[in-house]
C-alpha cells in the first residue's frame, strides 16, 4: 500500500516499528494474533491492527501540504479533518480554521468565505450542496479533496444500485459528516432512507409492510429520507450500504432482517430475492474491517482490563470500545493524559456520553495485563504514550530497547 508523508511527531519509536514488523511479516493479512509487549510487572496484547488508516494517512499528507503551499493565504476545512482532537488541535495551531462543526453547524458564515481562500474537503467526503456552494463562492476544491476513497466507493455502490431502480437504505449514524455525504450523494440517483441502528431498521420495515401508517414515518424518519419519498412505493425494491465504520456484526443482522422482510412480504421463492433485494456485500473499508477482526482476536486473551484510544467522536473507535465492554472493563481514552494517576483514570462513557473517572483501575497484583487498541484516526504517538504512561507505574519493569528486542526476534 502507498506510504503518505505525514508529521513525525504522529510516529512512535515502538509502535511505527513494532506494526512495521508485523507487516512484513504478515505481508497477506492472515494472522490476527495481538504482539505482545512484555514489560515484566506490566504487559500490554496489542491488537495486529489499529491505527491510521489509509484515508486518515492520505487526508493528514494532503492537509499539510495545503498549508506548506498556500503561505499567507487563508486555509480552511469544511469540518473536523478526521475524528482526533491531537490532529485537529495541531492544524488550528497552524492557522487551519474549520467551517463546520461535526454536527454539521455551521462556525463561520460561507459569506466570509472567499476565492482566494484554500479550502480543504475531510476524509468523510461532503455533501453535493456543500460542494455547489464552495463552486458558487469560486473555490477550487479538487486539489484538496481528502474524501477517502472507501468513501468514494460506497458512493458508487448507492449509485449502481440507484441505477437499477433499488431504493437505498445507508446503515449510519445520520449525523456523522460521512453519512450525510453519502446520503446526499445516494439521493441523487434513488430515492434514500437512513437507518441508523437494528431497532430503526425494524421500524422501517413495518412501513414496508404496511404495519404503519404512511404519515408516521415522515415524522418518525424526519431529516433521514430523501425529498419526495413515499414508503408507499419507493420501499418495494431496497438495497442496503453503510457508513464505512460501522460495526460489521450490526449491518450484517440490518441486511440479513431486511431481506427476511422482503422474502416473507412478497412470498419471494429464492431465485427471486435479487428481484426485491440487492444483493449486495457491506461497504465497510478495509480498516473496519481489520480493526474489528484483530479486536476479536484481542479479545481471545484474558486479561485485567482494555484501553481503547481514540477520539470520543470516532465512530469506529466506539465500535472497538462496544466490543471490549462485552467482554472485560474497558477504559475509552483520547490521551494518556487522561490517565490521572496509579489510582485514576478519566474515560469515556459511551452510554452517557461523559467523561466519568474510575478509581483503582490497574489492579494491585503483577503481572497486569492490558489489551491495548485504538481507531483509525488516533497516531502512534498517542498509543505510545499511553503505553508508557502505564508503564511508569511499575518498578523493575524491562526497558523499551530490551521488550522491543524480544519483538524484533520473535518477527524477524
Ligand atoms: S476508516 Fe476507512 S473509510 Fe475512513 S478514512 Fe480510514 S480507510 Fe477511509
Amino acid at each position: 500500500m502507498k506510504s503518505f508523508n505525514i508529521p513525525e511527531y504522529y510516529r512512535s519509536r515502538i509502535i511505527s516499528p513494532l506494526k512495521e514488523f508485523r507487516r512484513k511479516r504478515d505481508k497477506l493479512k492472515r494472522d490476527f494474533t495481538p504482539t505482545v509487549l512484555d514489560f515484566g510487572p506490566v504487559r500490554f496484547f496489542i491488537a495486529r491492527h489499529f491505527g491510521f488508516c489509509y484515508g486518515v494517512e492520505n487526508a493528514i499528507e494532503i492537509a499539510y501540504k495545503a498549508i506548506a503551499e498556500n503561505p499567507g493565504k487563508r486555509i480552511f476545512l469544511l469540518s473536523e479533518m478526521i475524528h482526533n482532537p491531537d490532529v485537529n488541535r495541531d492544524l488550528q495551531d497552524r492557522g487551519v480554521q474549520f467551517i463546520m462543526e461535526t454536527s454539521g453547524r455551521q462556525l463561520i458564515p460561507w459569506e466570509q468565505i472567499g476565492p482566494d481562500d484554500v479550502v480543504v474537503i475531510p476524509a468523510f467526503g461532503t455533501t453535493l450542496e456543500t460542494q455547489r456552494k464552495l463552486a458558487g463562492i469560486g473555490v477550487g476544491i479538487e486539489q484538496y479533496d481528502t474524501t477517502c476513497p472507501f468513501v468514494e466507493k460506497v458512493w458508487n455502490k448507492a449509485h449502481q444500485i440507484g441505477q437499477k431502480n433499488y431504493t437505498v437504505v445507508v446503515h449510519g449514524k445520520p449525523s456523522h459528516e460521512e453519512t450525510r455525504a453519502t446520503f446526499s450523494h445516494s439521493k441523487e440517483s434513488a430515492p434514500t432512507v437512513i437507518v441508523k441502528d437494528m431497532a430503526q431498521a425494524r421500524r422501517l420495515a413495518t412501513y414496508l409492510t404496511g404495519e404503519s401508517p404512511t404519515e408516521w414515518f415522515y415524522e418518525e424518519f424526519k431529516g433521514q429520507f430523501s425529498e419526495g419519498f413515499s414508503p408507499e412505493t419507493d420501499l418495494q425494491r431496497i438495497g442496503v450500504v453503510n457508513q464505512t465504520t460501522m460495526l460489521a456484526s450490526d449491518t450484517q443482522g440490518i441486511a440479513d432482517y431486511l431481506k427476511q422482510v422482503m422474502i416473507r412480504q412478497y412470498n419471494l421463492l429464492p431465485e427471486e430475492v435479487d428481484s426485491r433485494f440487492a444483493n449486495t456485500r457491506d461497504t465497510l473499508c478495509y480498516a473496519t474491517n481489520d480493526n474489528q477482526d484483530s479486536t476479536y482476536a484481542l479479545l481471545d486473551h484474558p486479561a485485567d482490563f482494555a484501553l481503547v484510544a481514540g477520539g470520543y467522536n470516532s465512530s469506529n473507535t466506539s465500535h472497538l470500545v462496544e466490543l471490549c465492554e462485552e467482554k472485560l472493563p474497558t477504559y475509552f481514552i483520547e490521551t494518556e493524559q487522561k490517565i490521572l494517576s496509579r489510582e485514576l483514570i478519566r474515560h469515556f462513557d459511551l452510554q452517557t456520553k461523559q467523561e466519568v473517572v474510575t478509581e483503582n483501575f490497574l489492579p494491585g497484583r503483577q503481572p497486569v495485563t492490558i489489551l491495548l487498541t485504538c481507531g483509525a484516526s488516533c497516531p502512534d504517538a498517542v498509543v505510545e504514550g499511553i503505553l508508557m504512561k502505564i508503564v511508569s507505574f511499575f518498578e523493575n519493569t524491562r526497558t523499551v530497547e530490551e521488550v522491543m528486542d524480544a519483538i524484533e526476534q520473535t518477527y524477524a
